[in-house]
C-alpha cells in the first residue's frame, strides 16, 4: 500500500489556482522526485499536503485523509517537513532547537550528530550564527528528531555553497541507504536526485505530466518539461 497518495488534487490561493489535478503515490520506503520549473506548483503540492493551503481532491497518508486537518495534526501523523528557506529558531542553540522538535523514535541528538557532524560540534551555538548550509542541516535535523515516516524536503540545497550541498546529499544518500526512510523531495538538480531517488513525478501548470523511474527521465522528456 502507498504511505502517500494524491489523487486530482486542486489548491487556489485566493482567485489564484495553483493546482489543477495533481496526483501521485508514495510507497514505504521509496524516495520520490517532486520536479517542474518554476511556478509549476512543487510547493503548492507541499503545502497541500501539509495541510497549509486548503485542497480539494483526495490526499491519503496510511489509509487516512488529509484534507481539512490542521498542519500541526498532519506532522503529528508522521510527516516531517523541511520547508523552503531553512526554518530554525534563531534564537535557540543547535540543541534547543532539536529537543524542541522531538518525539520519540530512533533519531536522537546522537544519531543526528553522526549524520551531520558540523551539528554534533555546534550543539551549544545559537542558531542564528550557523551559516546558511548549517542551518539547513538543522532544518532537516528537526524533521528527522520528528521521527516522521515521510520525509518532505522543499528546495532543501537551494542557494547553498557547492561543498555544503554535497554534504547534504550525502546525508540524503545515506538515509535512503541506511534509514529506508521515505522521502518525497523538491529539487531541480537532476545529476543529485539521481543518486537517491527512485522515482519521478513531473509538474507542469499545476498537473503531474510525467510519472515513471527515474532512470527512465530521458534528456528528451528534461528538455521538454523541466526545460534543461
Ligand atoms: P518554485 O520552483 O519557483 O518554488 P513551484 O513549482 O514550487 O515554484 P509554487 O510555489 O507552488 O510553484 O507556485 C505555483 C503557482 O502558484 C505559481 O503560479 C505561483 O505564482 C502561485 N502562488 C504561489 N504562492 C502564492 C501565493 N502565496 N499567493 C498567490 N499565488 C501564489
Amino acid at each position: 500500500m502507498s504511505l502517500l497518495s494524491l489523487d486530482t488534487v486542486t489548491a487556489s490561493y485566493g482567485a489564484t489556482q495553483a493546482l489543477f489535478g495533481v496526483g501521485f503515490d508514495v510507497a514505504e520506503g521509496e524516495v520520490v522526485a517532486l520536479m517542474g520549473r518554476n511556478g509549476m506548483g512543487k510547493t503548492t503540492t507541499v503545502k497541500a499536503i501539509c495541510g497549509m493551503v486548503r485542497a480539494g481532491g483526495s490526499l491519503m497518508f496510511d489509509g487516512m485523509p488529509l484534507a481539512g486537518r490542521p498542519s500541526h495534526r498532519i506532522a503529528r501523523l508522521g510527516i516531517g517537513l523541511v520547508p523552503e528557506g531553512r526554518r530554525v529558531f534563531r534564537d535557540l542553540s543547535v540543541e534547543e532547537n532539536l529537543r524542541a522538535a522531538a518525539r520519540p523514535g530512533d533519531w536522537t541528538l546522537q544519531r543526528l550528530a553522526d549524520l551531520f557532524p558540523r551539528l554534533g560540534e555546534r550543539r551549544g551555538q545559537r542558531a542564528a550564527s550557523l551559516s546558511g548550509g548549517e542551518q539547513q542541516m538543522l532544518a532537516i535535523g528537526r524533521a528527522l528528531m520528528t521521527n516522521p515516516r515521510l520525509l518532505i524536503l522543499d528546495e532543501a540545497t537551494e542557494g547553498l555553497a557547492p561543498i555544503v550541498r554535497q554534504e547534504i546529499w550525502a546525508a540524503l544518500t545515506g538515509l535512503k541507504r541506511d534509514g529506508g526512510l521515505t522521502i518525497l523531495i523538491v529539487d531541480k538538480g537532476l545529476r543529485e536526485l539521481a543518486r537517491v531517488a527512485d522515482r519521478a513525478v513531473i509538474l507542469e501548470r499545476g498537473r503531474d505530466v510525467w510519472t515513471g523511474d527515474f532512470d527512465a527521465l530521458s534528456p528528451e522528456i528534461a528538455v521538454r518539461h523541466l526545460g534543461v
